[in-house]
């Protein structure tokens, strides 16, 4: 635990970060630049979740989705505007008639790694003993697949322990953005509609962007409430409820430091530092496709020593994992759970 702190702060304190107090006010929050943040503005918010995932399964029309998600029309609409207007859809005519079909795009199609990182996590820690609901066949090797997160230099797999990061071109400060962040993570509940899926019971503890963050400063070597406050602007509250849920679920411990008054600081277990596969695949999203060349962070892979990207690779045959190429077996009655596409076996 002292080690992946004092690894992820090593280079952080030779390039201090600007600081937010020209443009901090009480009404202009200010937040780190941060590709995760990024991402988990589109895949925090359930029902985009929930379609997205439909649509790694091959679900392509309004009325598939909403048949697999029981999801209002209303918001079905709403999700896939909004969806195609990040480009993670397009809309295209489904052969003479005048329905639209939604496809993914190379970008929407590019957070399935994040997801089957995301997976992996799930199926560690969140199955109660249960068999994984999904398996992955990697159909490039025929191999039933567990993919890592490794490093795009030499291939290993990268943890918590074995990266540091430094200030990339992108580093920086921006205004937070209003009305972000409010929302309540007994939404979480949300994520677990539809097909049983590790990738929803992992979002469903840290799907909550707030819930991540501080997850993030953990990673980051923040252990105290006040530099937890101090750093995210969270309101008390709020970060109080967030760190009593995340110690509940197991991905952070409390520690007490000092005694009347007594203070607590708040350290990962090694299943919270399991979350830094998925969170390294989202950044990797977040800076390929949001940061527009000017990432926030450049991550330096201890082991071989050079800057990588994350990449998420099947364990067997050390190939990237892309959507094409996997099927699944799956653990459920997938009759239960609307039309599945073509890709599913079994
Ligand atoms: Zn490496
Ligand atoms: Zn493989």
């Amino acid at each position: 635990m002292r080690v992946a702190a004092k690894i992820l702060t090593a280079k952080s304190s030779a390039s201090p970060r600007p600081k937010a107090a020209a443009g901090r006010t009480k009404t202009a929050r200010t937040e780190r630049n941060c590709s995760v943040a990024r991402t988990l503005d589109i895949v925090s918010d359930a029902w985009a979740f929930l379609i997205i995932r439909e649509a790694f399964f091959g679900t392509q029309t309004f009325e598939a989705f909403r048949a697999a998600l029981g999801i209002p029309r209303a918001t079905l609409t709403d999700r896939l505007r909004k969806l195609t207007q990040l480009a993670i859809f397009r809309q295209v005519a489904s052969g003479s008639s005048q329905r639209k079909e939604y496809r993914l795009t190379k970008m929407g199609f590019d957070l399935y790694p994040s997801f089957i990182a995301l997976m992996q996590f799930g199926d560690r820690w969140l199955s109660k003993g249960e068999p994984a609901p999904l398996t992955l066949i990697h159909t490039t090797c025929g191999c039933d697949s567990h993919p890592d997160v490794t490093c795009s230099h030499c291939g290993e797999s990268v943890g918590a322990r074995d990266a540091e990061y430094r200030d990339g071109p992108g580093a920086g400060r921006c205004l937070a953005k209003e009305g972000r962040n409010t929302r309540r993570a007994s939404d979480g509940s949300r994520f677990l509609l539809g097909r049983p899926s590790s990738v929803s019971r992992a979002l469903e503890i840290i799907g909550d962007k707030w819930s991540f963050m501080v997850v993030r400063e953990g990673f980051f070597g923040k252990r105290r409430y006040d530099k937890i406050l101090n750093e995210l602007a969270i309101a008390p509250n709020i970060l109080t409820d967030r760190l009593n849920r995340l110690v509940a679920s197991g991905v952070f411990r409390r520690r007490q430091y000092q005694s009347s008054p007594d203070r607590y600081e708040y350290l990962l277990t090694d299943m919270g530092l399991d979350l830094y596969g998925p969170f390294i695949a989202m950044l990797r999203w977040g800076d390929r496709w949001l940061s527009k060349g000017r990432p926030p962070l450049i991550l330096t892979h201890l082991k071989c020593g050079h800057d990588f990207e994350p990449s998420v690779n099947c364990e067997r045959c050390k190939k990237p994992i892309i959507a094409a190429d996997m099927r699944y077996r799956l653990a459920y009655d997938p009759k239960s759970f609307g039309a599945l596409g073509p890709r599913s076996v079994d």
